[in-house]
């Protein structure tokens, strides 16, 4: 049995791991193509043809819409700007209250700020990490307009549950599909489960065009609203004789030509990609979850993961030592970073819980919170959603080795550093009571 590399022993492996790298010649022309037209945009913000985009950006919304089975795909510049402008479109503003995740990127809650409503954070579910439909129900008042599901990890949120909520209770589903492209619950495509659904492009993801976002809705209403505010609606609606102005007035979210093309190239790779990342971590979590107390990824009856993370829960009262203590002994055996990025590959999930978050704490919204229109009073304590702070704190840690880069043989080291920490963890137990004993 060799000494850990977190004791001064030798790692398992120096050598960095590969790029992953979805870019290939195909994406190159695409590019080239429209540097060549001179056309790398042609949005006009007004009530005019060309409001709706380029022929490219016309493209890529087809081919998405058509790869995902909807009536209406629009293309923005982020999933941020999207998640923004479906909160637009739902007609959300001052006094009203969404129903967030904790567990996410910072993203999903500031949507609501941005048009003057209150998020309310529910709490997770212990398996997927995704909203528990249960704890969203507790969180419903009168003030409630829409839920904000993430489909977090690329595990779907469980939406059948989610829906009948929404229905009883009149409330709008958007659907954050970030991390989750073509995951799908009971064979639908998260995404169109819920009134609209907002994809990233932007490069950490399972596909990308560095920065950019899709928005899929079968909602007329919706899509209009979207297509507005992604344009600069307040000089458009006059000429284009909108009725309906509320949350019309728009940004500038517009997508361009070249990423367009880029997305194009990138969708078409894009069940292969996720093919791979599949078999990369089911391997991983047959592999790990041999190991006791050590909880592979859980996929649900009729869910399909498609892994842009694979979360494992660490029991620490069955290995016998606390989790950050067996990350920092993974990350001495193996390279925590791939070339070119700088957030390590392993660690212990996500952001803290959002609402420790300042902007939480202090109230750092002048209308949000402070609205005469709003009636309700939203708690940010700590406690609040205990499983995610127990999940964030405690026990869930994340990695990317599942990643299409992987070969065989870098998954044989990942397993191989696993596997060396699991046989050491008495060492590791005595470094724990040492330090127990200094502190
Ligand atoms: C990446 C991500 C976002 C933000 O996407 P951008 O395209 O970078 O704006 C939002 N939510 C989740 C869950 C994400 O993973």
């Amino acid at each position: 049995m060799s000494k850990l590399a977190f004791l001064g022993g030798k790692p398992v492996r120096t050598n960095i791991f590969p790029q992953s790298n979805t870019i290939g010649e195909e994406e190159k022309r695409a590019v080239m193509r429209v540097l060549d037209s001179g056309n790398l945009s042609q949005y006009v913000g007004s009530w005019n043809p060309d409001f709706m985009g380029g022929p490219m950006v016309k493209q890529f919304e087809k081919d998405w819409a058509h790869a995902f089975g909807v009536e209406y795909c629009m293309a923005v510049n982020s999933n941020t700007s999207g998640l923004n402008a479906c909160i637009g479109a739902c007609d959300i503003g001052p006094g009203d209250e969404v129903i967030v995740s904790p567990y996410t990127m910072t993203a999903g809650a500031i949507a609501p700020l941005i048009y003057g409503a209150v998020p309310v954070f529910a709490d997770i579910d212990e398996d997927t990490f995704c909203l528990d439909p249960k704890k969203v129900e507790e969180k419903i008042t009168p003030r409630t307009k829409a839920i904000l599901v993430v489909h977090i990890t690329g595990h779907p949120t469980d939406m059948d549950e989610i829906m009948m909520i929404a229905r009883k209770h009149n409330l709008k589903v958007i659907e954050d599909c970030a991390q989750s492209p073509m995951a799908s619950y009971k064979g639908r495509l998260v995404g169109t489960i819920g009134d609209v659904g907002i994809f990233s492009l932007n490069y950490h993801k399972h596909i990308h065009t560095g920065e950019g976002g899709m928005i899929v809705t079968n909602d007329a209403v919706i899509a209009e609203k979207v297509q507005l505010i992604r344009n600069h609606g307040e000089a458009v609606v006059e000429g284009k004789k909108t009725k309906d102005l509320w949350n019309t007035y728009g940004f500038n979210y517009r997508m361009t030509e070249m990423e367009a093309a880029v997305g194009i190239e990138q969708l078409k790779k894009l069940p292969a990609l996720l093919e791979q990342r599949i078999e990369r971590a089911e391997f991983l979590s047959a592999a790990l979850g041999k190991l006791p107390g050590i909880i592979p990824p859980t996929v649900k009856e009729g869910c399909k993961h498609v892994y842009y993370i694979q979360a494992f829960k660490f029991k620490k009262d069955i290995v016998g030592i606390q989790r950050n203590t067996f990350i920092d002994a993974m990350k001495a055996e193996l390279p925590t970073m791939v070339l070119r990025e700088s957030t390590p590959i392993i660690g212990c999930g996500f952001a803290p819980p959002l609402y420790l978050q300042p902007i939480y704490q202090q109230r750092l919204h002048k209308c949000s919170f402070n609205c005469p229109r709003y009636e309700g009073e939203v708690s940010y304590d700590k406690g609040l959603c205990p499983v995610t702070e127990r999940m964030f704190f405690e026990e869930v840690f994340t990695h990317e080795y599942m990643r299409p880069s992987f070969s065989w043989d870098d998954l044989k080291d990942v397993t191989d550093a696993y596997y060396k920490v699991y046989e050491n963890i008495s060492d590791l137990k005595e470094f724990e009571a040492k330090k127990a004993v200094l502190a």
